[in-house]
């Protein structure tokens, strides 16, 4: 994490004080070693951000180390594409994990080496029910499993059917590799998990040198172990994997690191599930992992957020002991606030109305000064050209204005940002349907950069660009990707997720108009457009036209009136 004195003290929280006080106790010879394990069958999301935030920040803090890890004990499900796409995710986040970079296969062998010696020990065996049987065996939380009728082996036959499990003799699903704890326990993982599978499957990394897979169970405690990790971070659902964590190290008598666990990051309106976001990918309701309504880092990172926004926004949700669900507006909230100190302001119009200033001068264009971030003075100003046919809002204009409505509408006056007052004289609309063509507009020349010598006033501030120099240009307007606070709610009736999408997710604006010094603007750059929100240009955008994604809307508090007033 790059350390900045800037930024506020970190509130503590649960497990930064666990690390205090194994500090002071001296319980790790001072060392702090974290690691972020994802598995590399999906691109990361936000809820993965959180995770990152919290393993590398809480080492950086402490003046600690944090390894990235991929956890890629499942051959079946897991690309190369997804392994590049993590780590540069994790470095686009702001962390370094320098030369740890690492893989749960990388110790294939060691683990190999570990399963051999609990099985001389008697503490795992080779058994052959099949998956459903060991299902049916393990019995549930109120009556205890029984044994499987392999459970007592002798070594000899465990080591022999072990050694020809790995040499390829058997089918798939055949037999496991079992550790031998209690059949009895009411933690269920306790009751002789597997530990090795049978999985004929060529893997990213090993290719075909296994034919069997080591389970998640018996894999990450003995890698957190190898690593000599501190504080092994995850999620609540392992607590219940806790016992068995602990136990495997401590039968193996390695290195014990210790695992705690944190509240997942539920949010509102969106899916956090590396299944789901593949299904959407795979059936086309999106355009790829990056499609900028995605949850998942790529897309959040094209949708034109910061690093910066997704570390303050980790911060600020801080960690718990039980899950809930954070609102997605928060993220919202804080990709405004971060965005305001660092978007560039300029003017566009996403819809517009032509209009007319009949006193202006035909050929005159004058450059108008605006200010580039009122916030940051540094970023200092720009010219933008103003002259007689220019473009407004739509929604700026109305004939009929309903009260509280103060914009541009007939007899109106008010100022154009950065140029003019106007004053509405007429409009021009289409015979047949009625359809308002044209504003027309004087201008008051004694208002050049928008005071009124005089003193007098308007109520509004509008704002607007040239049609001669206006830039035509894309923008891709985004909502929710679901309509549902929760979408992993049940939609009934034989329904998936799917059901829950929102049909208005996305909407194209193809011939909104942008002032002409954003010319040339580079993927990733981000604007302010005034008034409207934030804007990122993408990358489909192309020398003739520009692309941008509406990252996020301003606080519209016309917006708010309206719905006041309909109630
Ligand atoms: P998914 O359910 O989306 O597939 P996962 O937990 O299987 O997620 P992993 O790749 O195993 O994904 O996750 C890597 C790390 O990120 C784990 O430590 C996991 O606990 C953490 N993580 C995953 N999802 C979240 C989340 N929503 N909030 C916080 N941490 C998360
Ligand atoms: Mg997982």
């Amino acid at each position: 994490m790059p350390s900045n004195d800037n930024e506020p003290a970190r509130p503590s929280n649960f497990i930064r004080d666990i690390i205090i006080r194994d500090l002071e106790t001296n319980r790790y010879g001072g060392r702090v070693h974290t690691r972020f394990p994802p598995e590399p069958n999906g691109y990361l999301h936000i809820g993965h951000a959180k995770s990152i935030c919290l393993n590398f920040g809480l080492a950086a803090e402490f003046g600690g180390k944090c390894n990235l890890r991929f956890d890629d004990t499942n051959p079946c499900k897991e690309e190369t594409e997804y392994v590049q796409s993590i780590i540069e995710d994790v470095r686009w986040l702001g962390f370094d994990f320098e030369d740890r970079l690492f893989y749960a296969s990388d110790y294939f062998d060691q683990l190999h080496a570990w399963a051999v010696e609990l099985i001389r020990s008697g503490k795992a065996y080779v058994c052959d029910l099949t998956a459903d049987q060991i299902r049916q065996h393990r019995g549930t939380l109120t009556e205890p499993g029984w044994e499987s009728p392999y459970r007592n082996r002798s070594v000899e036959e465990n080591l022999d059917l072990f050694e020809r499990m790995r040499a390829g003799e058997f089918p798939d699903g055949s037999r496991t590799l079992r550790s031998k704890i209690d059949m009895a326990s009411p933690n269920l993982n306790m009751r002789d998990p597997v530990m090795y599978r049978i999985l004929h499957a060529e893997h990213h990394r090993t290719g075909d040198k296994w034919c069997i897979y080591p389970m998640y169970d018996y894999t990450h405690g003995e890698c957190d172990s190898i690593e000599r990790i501190t504080h092994s971070i995850c999620t609540l659902e392992f607590e219940d994997h806790r016992p068995l964590y602990d136990w495997y190290v401590e039968n193996l008598g390695i290195y014990a690191p210790q695992q705690i666990e944190f509240d997942r990051l539920n949010l509102t309106y969106t899916l956090l599930s590396k299944r789901k976001l593949l299904t959407l990918v795979q059936k086309g309701f999106v355009s790829g992992w990056d499609d900028p309504r995605m949850p998942t880092l790529c897309g959040i990172r094209r949708r034109g957020c910061t690093p910066e926004t997704l570390r303050a926004f980790c911060d600020r949700i801080g960690v718990s002991k039980t899950n809930g669900t954070i609102e997605l507006a928060l993220l919202e909230y804080c990709l405004r606030e971060d965005l305001n100190k660092r978007a560039q302001r300029v003017m566009a119009v996403l819809r517009p109305l032509r209009v007319v200033i009949d006193n202006y001068p035909e050929e005159m264009v004058e450059e108008m000064d605006a200010v580039n971030n009122p916030e940051d003075a540094s970023m200092g100003t720009r010219k933008v050209p103003f002259s007689r046919v220019l473009y407004i809002e739509r929604d700026d204009f109305r004939e009929d204005p309903p009260k509280q409505y103060y914009r541009l509408s007939p007899g109106r006056e008010v100022r154009l940002r950065y140029a003019y007052f106007v004053k509405c004289t007429g409009v021009v609309k289409d015979e047949r349907t009625g359809e308002i063509l044209e504003v027309h507009c004087t201008y008051d020349p004694a208002t050049r950069g928008g005071n009124a010598p005089d003193g007098r006033k308007v109520k509004s501030t509008i704002h607007w660009v040239s049609a001669a120099h206006a830039l035509e240009c894309e923008a891709r307007l985004y909502d929710n990707l679901f309509i549902r606070e929760n979408p992993g709610d049940d939609p009934g009736e034989g329904l998936d997720f799917t059901a829950h999408l929102n049909p208005n997710s996305l909407e194209v604006v193809s011939s909104a108009q942008v002032e002409p010094s954003v010319r040339g603007a580079a993927p990733g750059s981000r604007y302010q457009f005034e008034r409207l929100g934030y804007f990122c240009v993408d990358r489909d955008s192309t020398v003739d036209k520009l692309v941008f994604n509406r990252t996020v809307q301003l606080r519209d508090t016309w917006a708010k009136i309206e719905k006041a007033l309909a109630k």
